[in-house]
């Protein structure tokens, strides 16, 4: 019974981790320029997309007080919040791709180049 008082974080700890280690750096020569100093990645508004992704399921999942710390603590920025709208409202970008071959032509037998009689018959 002990464990059911034991407070439950319900963000993952991957999220956290990947808001410590996604950091933005300044590229020597790339004036202005951020990439992503764990992944290497173009740092855009969210960050990197591992970043990106790490920041929206943490705004998703934690509870407004660790939100509130993370925006303190920098591991957040303001414009983090705005995530949690935008993820329902992709426009397709998850969706599957289409086959490469139409559903009613089969795709060619690859072990038919070999003339392996016994595999291909
Ligand atoms: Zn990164």
């Amino acid at each position: 019974m002990a464990l059911l008082s034991v407070p439950v974080d319900p963000v993952p700890a991957w999220v956290k981790i990947d808001l410590q280690l996604h950091r933005p750096y300044r590229t020597f020569f790339g004036f202005g320029h951020l990439r992503c100093e764990w992944c290497g990645e173009a740092w855009g508004r969210h960050g990197c997309p591992a970043r990106e992704s790490a920041a929206r399921l943490f705004v998703y999942t934690a509870r407004p007080p660790a939100i509130e710390a993370a925006l303190l603590g920098g591991d957040l920025t303001p414009i983090d919040l705005r995530l949690r709208r935008g993820a329902r409202s992709g426009t397709g970008r998850h969706r599957r791709k289409p086959r490469p071959y139409p559903p009613d032509h089969q795709p060619p037998n690859p072990l038919a180049a070999f003339h392996f009689p016994a595999v291909t018959a």
